[in-house]
């Protein structure tokens, strides 16, 4: 039996078995645990039960580490945005009436294929969203308002990526992750396995280990070094934008040397 028709198998029970409403709200709270909540928690053991191995992986200096009151209050912050978000999708199932869904229930499930289109599609569009709300998140005007807080980390970890100010964690956290595949019109479950990995990769970029390389959280974890450089996820904004580098308000000069 392959994996798609076990897939589909199990898909087939859950629409006839639970209501719309509930399949989704159960969906967006699995994700939240299985792509954040878990791998966090996981870097976060490894950083205090391991810490001789924590010293020598950390991508900065063990003395710029933040302290166990510091991390204890990012957790406090970050599960509290995780909370009011899946709250918030929660009213809207309820509005929308536990009988209507508001994503795409297809009963059939798509080919491995759609899977992939919509996974290349998300990280393209999240790349381009992200890079420009972050961007203008630094904008000096709005910089204290905002986006002052998640960069409260210079020396980030996993739990740091989703500290952030309510209206931030909506519109760079939130949307340019969930909203491009819903406007697609993407299956339920294709929304699902993007958003588990995207909140993954968010962790890892945080997480200050860039021991595979996959993802690059050596870009990120210099964004809040440096502030000033690395502002996309994958890099392809920052190397159109010459913000790769740092010091992007110099980059030419930097390249020369
Ligand atoms: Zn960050
Ligand atoms: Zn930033």
């Amino acid at each position: 039996m392959d994996l798609h028709y076990k897939l589909q198998a199990a898909w087939d029970h859950i629409i006839t078995t639970y209501k719309p409403g509930t399949i989704e709200l159960t969906g967006s709270i699995i994700t939240q645990i299985v792509g954040f909540i878990i791998p966090a928690t996981l870097y976060m053991f490894i950083d205090t039960v391991f810490p001789k191995f924590s010293q020598r992986h950390k991508i900065q200096d063990a003395r710029r580490q933040p302290t166990r009151q510091q991390i204890l209050h990012c957790v406090k912050v970050t599960l509290f945005n995780h909370v009011w978000v899946v709250a918030l999708h929660g009213m809207l199932v309820w509005f929308a009436g536990l009988d209507h869904a508001t994503l795409n229930l297809d009963p059939i499930v798509p080919p491995w294929t759609e899977f992939i289109v919509d996974f290349a599609f998300g990280l393209l569009a999240r790349e381009v969203s992200f890079y420009y709300i972050h961007r203008a998140l630094h904008h000096p005007r709005i910089y204290v308002y905002i986006h002052k807080m998640h960069h409260k980390y210079i020396t980030p970890v996993a739990f740091a990526a989703e500290y952030a100010h309510p209206v931030e964690h909506i519109l760079a956290n939130v949307l340019p992750v969930s909203l491009p595949l819903y406007l697609k019109g993407a299956h339920f479950l294709s929304i699902m396995g993007f958003v588990t990995f995207e909140l993954w990769e968010a962790a890892a970029d945080h997480s200050g280990y860039d021991l595979l390389k996959l993802p690059p959280a050596e870009l990120h974890d210099l964004h809040h070094e440096k502030f000033r450089v690395n502002y996309g996820t994958i890099g392809l904004m920052d190397w159109i934008h010459g913000t790769d580098v740092v010091g992007w308000d110099r980059p030419k000069v930097k390249k020369a040397e």
